[in-house]
């Protein structure tokens, strides 16, 4: 079969949406306004999540106990990303991790900064598995996940 060629015009396509929140990540965002780290609890597994959910994805129970977790937690995995892609929010270079926090039982996604991210081996040597971390607050609260700045390793 002879290879088929294709004409093509190459654009590129913006699609605004809008994504409604819902009850329970509305009020984790308010909590983070206050600095205030919340999860929540299912009633059946005592497990507390964060970020919180509406409902427990293993046991399927309403989850309406809201707990407040610690500001510190411990690097589950992370990832060091240089290299930009197309719709990349953040600049490059940056650190992405899943962070367990004090107190919970889920890895909430977040950054790692406040030191020099330009070598990724330096980066190596401060950024750990298993290593802890803190929450670094924004200023300026927006009632979205980067009133967290970022999460940076604990001396
Ligand atoms: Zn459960």
């Amino acid at each position: 079969m002879a290879k088929e060629e294709y004409r093509i015009i190459e654009a590129e396509a913006v699609v605004p949406y809008e994504l409604a929140l819902g009850g329970t990540v509305s009020n984790f965002f308010d909590y983070l306004k206050e600095e205030k780290i919340m999860g929540k609890r299912c009633r059946k597994c005592s497990r507390v999540l964060v970020p919180p959910r509406s409902f427990c994805p293993r046991c399927f129970e309403e989850m309406d106990e809201w707990v407040e977790v610690g500001q510190e937690g411990v690097v589950e995995t992370w990832v060091y990303i240089n290299m930009p892609f197309y719709g990349q929010v953040i600049k490059v270079p940056y650190v992405s991790a899943q962070i367990r926090l004090d107190g919970s039982d889920s890895g909430l996604t977040h950054l790692i900064a406040g030191f020099d991210l330009t070598n990724v081996n330096k980066v190596r040597e401060i950024v750990k598995l298993g290593g802890r971390v803190k929450a670094v607050w924004s200023k300026e609260k927006k009632g979205n996940i980067l009133d967290i700045a970022y999460f940076e390793p604990v001396k």
